[in-house]
This record gives C-alpha cells, sequence and structure tokens, in this order.
C-alpha cells in the first residue's frame, strides 16, 4: 500500500501547484449531488476485483418499498456505508448490493386503501388486475427510496440492484420451497394460528404485541351428568376469559396428579346453555393449581387446547368465524360480534345460575401488530416449515465461530429463539406475494407442488387443477437475500465471487424476523453461513429517549435534515452518538456541531490551500515530508497513532469512537495547534516553509482519507481542491478520486513518545497562561511577560519559545532552571513540572484593579447587609414561605463567599 500511496502522491503533486482557492464557505447543497453522479456514472461503486484481499460484501437490509426513507434506515445506510467506503479503501473487492423488499401485508394494505378511496376493492378488481395495479405503485415508490439512499450519499452498486418479487429472486423462492417440500420440511396443516379479522391473514408470532389488559377470570360451573342412582346434583368448576368459547368446548380436563378429581376423570360433564355432553379427561397440559385445576378444552380456539385435542381425539367446533363473528355452531348467539356474544353469554349463564364468581384479572391480550385488532387464535390450514431441523446447524455456526453477532451480548438472544423454536407458519392469506406453488387437483385430489407454473396434476393429469390462493410470508423471500441477490439458485458469476458475504448489519430488534432465518437458508442450501459477522445497530430515539413514530409525532425526516445541515452532519452524527447494539439518541445540538465541523474541515482546508500556492514549488509530496520541529513529530506522531486507532476500530465495529477520535484529533490537534504552530514555522526561511506546507497537506489528506468513510461529501470535495481538479472528471480515473485512494497506511516510526510528551508539556504551559488571561480580562492583542521554572527542560522550552509567545500572547519567556524565591506580585501557575510567574504588573493595571475590587467588595457589603436585615426580620420569617426564606439564605450565603474572594484577591494586590 505504501508503493499505492507514493504513485498517488507523486500523481497528485503534479498538478498541486495551481490548487485553486475554495469558495469562502462550505455550501453542501451545491457539492453533494455532483458528486454523487460522479461517483455513480463513473462507476466507482462496481468491485474492483483483487485476488490478493477476500472481497468484502454487504447485502443492504431492504427497506420496505411502502416507506419512505426514516432515521431507522438512516442509521443502517450511514454504518454500512462507513464499512463498505472503508474496506474499498483498503482495496477489496467491494461490493454492496442495495434492494427493496415487496413488504406483503404493508404494500397491499396502502393500494386497498386507495381503491378504497376509489369506491372500488381488490375483490371487485380480481387479482390479476390487483396485482397490476400494485407494480404500478410499486414503480412509482421504489425509486423514492432509490434517490433517498442517494441522498444519504449510500455507495451501493445500483447496477445490481434487486426487489425481493423480481424475476431471479421468485425462481430462488419457488426452488426453496420446492425443495424443503421434497425434504419433508414444508408440510400443509391445521393449526392454530394467530388470526387477524381486520387483515383477514394469519400473523406470525412475532407479529402478535401482547398487551397487559385489564380483563376477568369468570368462574363457571358445569354440571355432571349424574351416575345410575346418584341423587346428589355433582358440578365441575372451570375458569375462563373468553366465556364466549365455552360454546366450543369439548372437554373438561384436569391434571392427572391432581387427587380432588381421581373419582371423577371418564365422566361427563354437561355445557350450559347449548347442552352439548363432553368428557373429562387427563392431561399433562393442566396446571392444577390455576384457577379450579379443571380447564375448559376449546381445541378449535385455543393452541394449548388443539394439543390436548389432538391427544384425546376431541371433535373441533368453531364457533367464532374468521371475520370475528360468531358461526351458526355458536347456536343462539350466531351472527353477533365476538365481544357482545361474550356479554350476553355472561349474563345468561348467571341467569342460569351456574357463574360461581368473577374476578378481576389481567390478560395478556394479543393485538396485531399493524391493525392493532385483538387476535383469534383459529384453526386454519396453513402451510409451515419444519424448523428444528434447520435450527439446530444456525445454532452450531454460533457455538462453533463461523459467526460472530456483534455485541456479543445478543448471543444468549439469538440462541434463546433458536433453542425454543416453533415450526413457521409461512402463508399469508393476500395476493400481493410469492404465490405458494401448489396446485390442487379437483379430480385426484392430489397437490402438485413445482418450480415452474403448472397446467395438469402431476399425478393424474388432470387440468382440473387450481393454485393456492395464499402467497408466502415476506420473510420467506428475505431469508434468501444473502445468495439470492447474487443469482442462485443459478451458479452465478457473483455467487462465486462474493458469496458468502462479510457483514450483516441491520436492527437488533429483527434478530429472530430476518438474521437467524437467513443464517438457516443459506447453511441450508449453500452449505455456509451467509455472513460471518451480524453488526447490530441500536434503534434511533429523540432526544429524551423516546422511539420515534409517525403516531407520536416525533419522527424526524432525515431528508429535511439533510436539506438544512447537510449529508455529512448528519451521517456523522448518527455514526458518532452509537455504541453498537445500544440505542442511539439524536440531539438536535450535535447535528449542528457536525455540521460546523464540515466547515472548519472546510476553513482549514482553505488556509491549507493558501499556504501551499504561496510556498509554491518544492512542497514535499504527502509521503515524502519531514519534520523538523518538535510540533512537527507530535502531529505526525498523533496522526500515526491516530491512523492506527482508527484502523482498529472499524475493524472492531466501534464507528462512533473511530469518527470521535478523528474529530479530536482534526478540530483540536490539526486547527487548533498545528495550524496556529504553521503560521509561526511558516515565518521562517524556505526550507522551514516548504517542510511546514508539505506537513500540513500530507496531514490533511491523510485526515481526508480517515474521514471520508464518514463525511464523503466535504472531503472529496476538498480533496479535489487540493490537487488542483475540483470538477469532476472521470479521465482521471481511477486515481484522481477520494473514494478509491488507498486508505493511509500507519507509520509505525512516525509515532515519537518523546515529542508527544515534550510537545504535551508546551501545549500544557500555554494553555495554563491562556486561562490566566482569561482569568484576569487581559485584552485579548496585550502581550503579557512570563517568568518559567523549566528545570532539566530549559533546552526544550528555548527552541519553544516563540510557539509560547504566539499562541499565548507572551513577550519573550524568561527561562530559569531553578528559582530560590518566587517572584512577587505574581500569579503562578503549574503546568507539570513547570512553575510559570505572570507578573501582575504585566498583567493589569494594578491601581484600576484595586480600585474595581473596592467597588465590587462594596457592593457586596450592601448586600450582605440588606439580606442580614431582612433576615432578622421576624415577622419575614415567620410569614414568608419557608422556600422564600431558603432562597434569601442562600443568597447571603453566596454574598459572603463572594466577598471573600474578593478580599483575597484584594490582598493578594496589596495595598
Ligand atoms: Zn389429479
Amino acid at each position: 500500500m505504501i508503493e499505492q500511496n507514493k504513485a498517488l502522491a507523486a500523481d497528485a503533486t503534479s498538478v498541486t501547484n495551481e490548487a485553486n482557492a475554495l469558495p469562502k464557505a462550505y455550501q453542501p447543497q451545491e457539492v453533494e449531488g455532483k458528486w454523487y453522479r460522479f461517483w455513480e456514472e463513473g462507476g466507482y461503486f462496481k468491485p474492483r476485483p483483487n485476488n490478493a484481499r477476500k472481497p468484502f460484501v454487504i447485502c443492504m437490509p431492504p427497506p420496505n418499498v411502502t416507506g419512505a426513507l426514516h432515521l431507522g434506515h438512516a442509521i443502517t445506510a450511514t454504518t454500512e456505508d462507513i464499512l463498505i467506503r472503508y474496506h474499498r479503501m483498503l482495496g477489496d473487492d467491494t461490493l454492496w448490493v442495495p434492494g427493496e423488499d415487496h413488504a406483503g401485508i404493508a404494500t397491499q394494505t396502502v393500494v386497498e386503501r386507495l381503491l378504497a378511496k376509489e369506491g372500488t376493492d381488490r375483490h371487485k378488481l380480481g387479482r390479476d388486475a390487483f396485482i397490476e395495479r400494485v407494480w404500478e405503485w410499486v414503480h412509482q415508490y421504489k425509486s423514492r427510496i432509490q434517490d433517498q439512499h442517494r441522498r444519504l450519499g449510500a455507495s451501493c452498486d445500483w447496477s445490481r440492484e434487486r426487489f425481493t418479487l423480481d424475476d431471479g429472486l421468485s425462481k430462488a423462492v419457488r426452488e426453496v420451497f420446492t425443495r424443503l417440500y421434497e425434504e419433508g420440511l414444508i408440510y400443509r396443516g391445521e393449526r392454530i394460528i394467530n388470526w387477524c379479522p381486520q387483515c383477514m391473514s394469519a400473523i406470525s408470532d412475532l407479529e402478535v404485541n401482547h398487551v397487559d389488559t385489564q380483563g376477568t377470570l369468570t368462574y363457571v360451573r358445569y354440571p355432571l351428568k349424574p351416575l345410575e342412582g346418584e341423587t346428589e346434583p355433582r358440578y365441575i368448576s372451570v375458569a375462563t376469559t373468553r366465556p364466549e368459547t365455552i360454546l366450543g368446548d369439548t372437554a373438561i380436563a384436569v391434571s392427572p396428579s391432581d387427587t380432588r378429581y381421581k373419582d371423577i376423570v371418564g365422566r361427563v360433564a354437561v355445557l350450559p346453555i347449548i347442552g352439548r355432553a363432553i368428557p373429562i379427561v387427563a392431561d399433562a397440559a393442566v396446571d392444577a393449581a390455576f384457577g379450579t385445576g379443571a380447564v375448559k378444552v376449546t381445541p378449535a380456539h385455543d393452541p394449548t387446547d388443539f394439543e390436548i385435542g389432538v391427544r384425546h381425539n376431541l371433535p373441533r367446533v368453531q364457533v367464532i368465524g374468521f371475520d370475528g363473528i360468531m358461526t351458526a355452531e355458536a347456536g343462539p348467539y350466531a351472527g353477533l360480534d365476538r365481544f357482545e356474544a361474550r356479554k350476553q353469554i355472561v349474563e345468561e349463564l348467571q341467569r342460569l345460575g351456574v357463574v360461581t364468581k368473577i374476578d378481576e384479572y389481567t390478560v395478556p391480550l394479543g393485538r396485531c401488530d399493524r391493525s392493532d385488532t385483538i387476535i383469534e387464535p383459529l384453526i386454519s390450514k396453513q402451510w409451515f416449515v419444519k424448523m428444528t431441523p434447520l435450527a439446530t446447524p444456525a445454532l452450531g455456526a454460533l457455538k462453533y465461530g463461523q459467526l460472530k453477532i456483534v455485541p456479543e451480548r445478543f448471543n444468549k438472544t439469538y440462541t434463546d429463539w433458536l433453542e425454543n423454536i416453533h415450526d413457521w407458519c409461512i402463508s399469508r392469506q393476500l395476493w400481493w406475494g410469492h404465490r405458494i406453488p401448489v396446485w390442487y387437483c379437483d379430480a385426484c385430489g392430489e397437490m402438485t407442488v413445482s418450480r415452474e407454473d403448472v397446467t395438469a396434476c402431476a399425478h393424474c393429469e388432470s387440468a382440473a387443477i387450481r393454485q393456492d390462493e395464499d402467497v408466502l410470508d415476506t420473510w420467506f423471500s428475505s431469508a434468501l437475500w444473502p445468495f439470492s441477490t447474487l443469482g442462485w439458485p443459478d451458479v452465478s458469476e457473483d455467487l462465486l465471487r462474493f458469496y458468502p458475504t462479510s457483514v450483516l448489519e441491520t436492527g437488533y430488534d429483527i434478530i429472530f424476523l430476518w438474521v437467524s432465518r437467513m443464517v438457516m437458508t443459506g447453511i441450508h442450501f449453500l452449505g455456509t453461513v451467509p455472513f460471518d459477522t451480524v453488526y447490530l445497530h441500536g434503534l434511533v430515539r429523540d432526544a429524551k429517549g423516546d422511539r420515534m413514530s409517525k403516531s407520536k409525532g416525533n419522527g424526524i425526516d432525515p431528508l429535511e435534515l439533510i436539506d438544512q445541515y447537510g449529508t455529512d452532519a448528519l451521517r456523522f452524527t448518527l455514526a458518532t452518538s452509537s455504541t453498537p447494539g445500544n440505542d442511539t439518541k439524536l440531539v438536535p445540538e450535535r447535528i449542528v456541531g457536525n455540521r460546523n465541523f464540515a466547515n472548519k474541515i472546510w476553513n482549514a482546508s482553505r488556509f491549507v490551500l493558501l499556504t501551499t500556492a504561496a510556498v509554491g514549488q518544492g512542497v514535499p509530496s504527502i509521503t515524502d515530508v519531514q519534520p523538523r520541529t518538535l510540533a512537527d513529530r507530535w502531529l505526525l506522531g498523533r496522526m500515526a497513532r491516530l491512523t492506527q486507532n482508527v484502523t482498529r476500530l472499524i475493524n472492531e465495529f466501534q464507528l462512533g469512537e473511530a469518527g470521535r477520535q478523528i474529530n479530536d484529533f482534526f478540530w483540536s490537534d490539526y486547527c487548533d495547534w498545528y495550524v496556529e504552530i504553521a503560521k509561526v514555522q511558516m515565518q521562517g526561511d524556505a526550507e522551514a516553509r516548504v517542510a511546514t506546507a508539505g506537513i500540513l497537506r500530507s496531514v490533511l489528506d491523510q485526515s481526508l482519507r480517515l474521514l471520508h468513510p464518514f463525511m464523503p461529501f466535504v472531503t472529496e470535495e476538498v480533496w479535489h481542491y487540493l490537487y488542483g481538479t475540483s470538477e469532476p472528471n472521470h479521465e482521471l480515473w481511477p486515481a484522481s478520486a477520494l473514494i478509491i485512494a488507498p486508505w493511509p497506511c500507519v507509520n509505525i516510526a512516525a509515532i515519537d513518545d518523546e515529542a508527544e510528551s515534550q510537545f504535551g508539556l508546551v501545549q500544557e504551559v500555554i494553555t495554563r497562561i491562556r486561562d490566566a488571561r482569561n482569568q484576569a480580562n487581559v485584552e485579548p492583542a496585550r502581550r503579557i511577560p512570563v517568568e518559567m521554572v523549566v528545570g532539566s527542560e530549559t533546552a526544550t522550552f528555548a527552541a519553544q519559545s516563540p510557539l509560547i509567545e504566539f499562541l499565548a500572547r507572551t513577550e519573550k519567556p524568561l527561562l530559569h532552571e531553578a528559582l530560590a524565591h518566587k517572584p512577587e506580585q505574581a500569579m503562578s501557575l503549574l503546568a507539570g513540572p513547570i512553575e510559570i510567574y505572570l507578573p501582575l504588573s504585566g498583567l493589569l493595571d494594578i491601581g484600576k484593579e484595586v480600585e474595581r475590587l473596592d467597588k465590587e467588595i462594596a457592593h457586596a457589603q450592601q448586600e450582605i447587609a440588606r439580606l442580614q436585615g431582612k433576615l432578622g426580620n421576624a415577622s419575614f420569617v415567620a410569614k414568608a414561605k419557608p422556600e422564600v426564606v431558603e432562597k434569601e439564605r442562600e443568597k447571603l450565603a453566596a454574598q459572603e463567599e463572594r466577598i471573600g474572594k474578593l478580599q483575597a484577591r484584594r490582598g493578594e494586590l496589596g495595598a
């Protein structure tokens, strides 16, 4: 890489002497679009083969095509772009695949709402016309998401963009479905599913929000059918939070170990209202400690009861319909809404005298994540994936180190989920999505599962076949993202070159829905984990720490922030506000601060350009600079150390810390210190001027490279001015753009502990003197005398005197190796072992200062007298509120403290 650096530097210096001066102020709006087009049209986002290094690949988590970009996307894009740009500069064969997700339910809902406004619906339109309509809508909105990513500076390869519903990805979905079916890992079965009567679709466990809700627990006693000769009536009590399901009871179950019910297992109870005779069974799933220890069993309306029903061969009576309305099985309640039926049934049970009590009870009510409707557990024929065989290798991948999760604490989340995995219900009652590739034969009743569309039954060749009406869960297609986007199932060039990918970067909230499923499919279909690292970023919250959302009205549109502050400021804020896996608070002041940082870069660069232009010929190339002074050695050492740290931090995904360190270095070491020092050094001879200009430019160049992944626009713009090519020019490609400039290598030899410690002392001395000047209100222009006791550092400080004079506005420092008596009437300061004395007569006009202090002291005395009078007044103390009295006491104490300080200072000054 050193060779590369040299070549680039040589190339660059040849055009540098004609450096154009930068405009006065940085205008992000005028620069960003220009550079993005330059990069994209110039093919800079495309991978460049490098056999010497492993490719670096990220597949962008596909945003929902329905959505507008929000800050969550902005943090995703920023994080990934930092990694991508860094690896591109390292010379890796770097690819970032962009794409969008068809977002089944969300997209269908949006288009259905549009249709409703037009007074029509999807059923009137028919399936094909409806899907055509959705496509139209998608084409319109897909470009919006793309453009928003461009505004963020995302350097993804748009020529490889994918959509989860495009032809290639649809082919991958068919292949996976068919293969899993052939392997017996996909099956169709009746199951209790989470049904949303509003969305009219099955909802996955992960899309159900459980909300603790105040409800009631109703205790109902069911009479037992009398045995022959039994005269005393017997009852068994059950408790339920959903009394409307009583109509669907087909058994009562008790725990096999519950002695209270031993004698009645096997007997028959009679369902109130309906009069259905139902058996009493013993089942281990029953918790004897809950309620009465006996539970009603409604196999059609509860997942646990469904399992009990399977074990005891119980009938399934569905009393609530898919629309949330009571069915014909509900007898007198048929046609009622489920909640109205609940009310009426409780009244009827009370009238019958079988309700023994009603308790308040908190129910973890399931609600649909999308419509917030209360979920109804219902039996339905759905398609499922058997997950255990897929989960086991995915667990192993983490356990045996083929997969790394950053931060590590999410290992447990991942592992717990996979160890307790349930079969995955993959069918959705929608039209928009990958239609399930299964055809049912009306002639022979068999199913045909096929990669290609079929027109005849594979079993009897009948043409009387119907394709399954449902589509696959959207996550089924996104689970294939890392390989389907690279061309799988075809053995494409890209698949061979870029799979497995490198990093999967996403929010920690979709470990289950997405990350774990990609790992499973990757291992199952390609034999390897699809990425070696999962990097999880936090969610973006507002300044108060609340999660941003449209409904709360605290959402912030990233594009508005970009318009106002520029993309770089937003990116840098997002990157440096976050640590892996922790939520990010977006504080507006920080964006302002980072806009100022962009301006700081601009202004420093202007200075460097003017300085190098003034020096003219002979400024050394960036790799040939030689330190001449302590400050030079210090700066180059700090630069080398920074490069080392930033490289390590990015490799460890500590992007925020990396950004903060570059910011500190550039703002403080480079701008606040070295740029000022350079002004002194530039007053030296020609050799000093040439050397200083070289260091200024070299460190600016290297800083721009380190900053580029974080703030691509301002750095690219400045870099081009630095090399006299301020207008985009593809002809000079590939050496003419910062985006592909080599990442700086760490110049270990430049790291200079001695220079850092010596110069650190000089900085401390200057800072102490500056602070003292501020305290004493010395006019900025006034040069003050200074005496210093420097011990063994005499040589250092003698050499650094001009810097102290310039940076601390002092006269030439008077240096002593030691001093027997401390100078009188002097302010004394300490900087490490260095004693600093500032003679007061040099700092201020003592007569005037004494006068000022006397005035202040008199004023404080008046205040004290007034406050003491007030607090000595018994009626004030008695009548005023205690907090008012307390306030006055505090004021008095403050004045007393003030007067003490003033008098001490007055004492220092003497008469
Ligand atoms: Zn058939």
